[in-house]
């Protein structure tokens, strides 16, 4: 793997960050985050030229990279305080994971494909991140042994919330998901009271590769 980053990553990477913020992401260290992480080894070599457009991107297994704005705007939602523990399912590329890693998370990412989950892991390992740690499995059913997490984040299409998910969320915590089965989802913060009771707000429409119950 090719691991430079030129002075012209850079340079795209500020121009990315820029258009991120004009579309209305506010929170200055998730900006920071983009700013920083290099993008461009996310994608397969050929393709380091898209890395820096506002665009989502496919990766191994058809599967995605989300757009930069969507995760920025995914995590935004999420509330993060220092050190929070994050769950994320659908490691993907493992751009998403780098960013909370960034943020100073203590963070879980599962991925159902082996492929996606083992050069994910590998990544994240070189660019050393060591605070996030990968699992190949099925996000539907999250990481019992680790829970409760302080935020969850799914990163694909969920036709259902699983309710593994909302048991290992802890009580005033936030999940964060693209929810529906159709072309396009609604983008749900659901939340736990601290009597347990779920609350739900919706910000508007996204799409999403879908949530796949078992392995890939
Ligand atoms: N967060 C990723 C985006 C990945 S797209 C990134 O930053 O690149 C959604 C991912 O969810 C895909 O890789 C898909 O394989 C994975 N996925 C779908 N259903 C899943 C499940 N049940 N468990 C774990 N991963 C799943």
């Amino acid at each position: 793997m090719n691991m430079q980053d030129s002075h012209r990553h850079k340079g795209m990477r500020k121009r990315l960050v820029e258009e991120v913020r004009r579309k209305g992401i506010k929170d200055e260290a998730i900006l920071a985050a983009i700013g920083k992480i290099p993008r461009h080894l996310f994608l397969d070599n050929a393709f380091a030229e898209w890395a820096y457009k506002d665009i989502a991107f496919s990766i191994d297994a058809d599967q995605t990279i989300s757009q930069p704005y969507t995760v920025a705007f995914q995590t935004s939602l999420l509330d993060l305080k220092k050190g929070d523990k994050v769950l994320e399912i659908g490691t993907g590329s493992g751009y998403q994971a780098s960013v909370l890693a960034e943020l100073g998370m203590k963070v879980y990412s599962i991925e159902r494909h082996e492929i996606l989950y083992k050069k994910s892991t590998l990544l994240l390992k070189k660019l050393g991140y060591y605070n996030v740690l990968t699992f190949h499995g099925d996000g539907y059913k999250g990481l019992p042994r680790y829970a409760p997490f302080d935020k969850i984040l799914i990163t694909a299409a969920a036709p259902e919330i699983p309710q593994a998910l909302i048991n290992q969320l802890r009580p005033g915590g936030h999940l964060v998901v693209p929810f529906g089965a159709g072309p396009s989802q609604k983008m749900l913060r659901v939340t736990k009271g601290k009597d347990g009771r779920l609350t739900e707000e919706s910000f508007g429409d996204f799409r999403f590769v879908p949530l796949v119950k078992g392995l890939g």
